[in-house]
């Protein structure tokens, strides 16, 4: 049977490479994201539904819930990013705060707030994934990012609790460097990149086809015991800085 795929981030990186690879199972894949464009170019290469929308924004969800499926079966929460590396340097305190909530809406409550929307509407036999990060367990060089990976996680037990009864799992796949995606923006320095595959035992930075792979196993049958985990993959990534 024809299974319903959610997956927010869906127009670029890990997300448009997890729901390629449902698309090319068969099944039904719905993408989120906030540009327009983008999402409408990988929707028609994929098959997939595109739906225009703020995961982090209440309203903007709610207003999108007609559009999205009636039944979900798989729903990542893929969405995210760390928005430290789309802004100046905070000089004063409200540039703190600010930074700190645009982490906080990017990564814990577009998951939480999507995962709330649709919860009716997953199904038994369904999973939830989150995207997490090596971040959590390492920092994130000083930003909130790290913090707020650290959170989806924890938060991440409390669904899989409410979720277990109904035969519905969650977890969250912690990816260490993952190139070929939108992530760093123009932010990451050739040594730097060189920094983060030397710290693999792979040698080699994640791709998003990595990740997808594992989505795709934790949404299979075989995965259904396992429950409220994070999964790392990181090629070995040492969890230093
Ligand atoms: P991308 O920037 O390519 O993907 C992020 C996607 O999320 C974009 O398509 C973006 O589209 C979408 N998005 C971001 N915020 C929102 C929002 N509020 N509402 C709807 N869509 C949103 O990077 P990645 O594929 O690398 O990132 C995917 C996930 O993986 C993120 O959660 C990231 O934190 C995580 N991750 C990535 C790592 C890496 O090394 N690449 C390492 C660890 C974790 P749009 O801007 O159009 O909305």
């Amino acid at each position: 049977m024809t299974r319903s795929i959610v997956v927010t981030g869906g127009g670029t990186g890990i997300g448009r490479a997890t729901a390629a690879r449902f698309a090319a199972a068969g099944e039904s894949v719905t993408i989120l994201g906030r540009r327009a464009d983008v999402l409408a170019r990988a929707a028609e290469q994929l098959g997939a539904t595109a739906v225009v929308c703020d995961v982090s924004d209440p309203d903007a969800l709610t207003a999108a819930l007609g559009q999205l499926p009636a039944q979900v079966d798989v729903l990542v929460n893929n969405a995210g990013g760390n928005t430290d590396l789309r802004r100046p340097a905070a000089t004063t305190l409200a540039d703190v705060a600010a930074g700190w909530r645009a982490n906080l809406d990017a990564n814990l409550l577009s998951a939480v707030l999507t995962t709330t929307l649709l919860a009716d509407r997953l199904q038994p036999g369904g999973t939830v994934v989150g995207i997490g990060s090596i971040a959590a367990s390492r920092g994130s060089g000083g930003g909130s990012y790290g913090a707020t990976k650290a959170a989806l996680a924890t938060w991440n037990i409390d669904l899989a609790g409410q979720l277990g009864p109904r035969d519905i799992t969650a977890n969250v796949v912690s990816c260490g460097y993952i190139a070929e995606t939108e992530f760093f923006a123009d932010q990451l320095t050739e040594q730097r990149r060189g920094t983060l595959i030397g710290q693999t035992s792979t040698g080699r930075a994640g791709t998003p086809d990595d990740v997808a792979a594992l989505v795709e196993y934790l949404a299979s049958p075989g995965a259904r015991h396992i429950t409220a985990q994070v999964i790392n993959i990181n090629g070995g990534a040492f969890p230093t800085r």
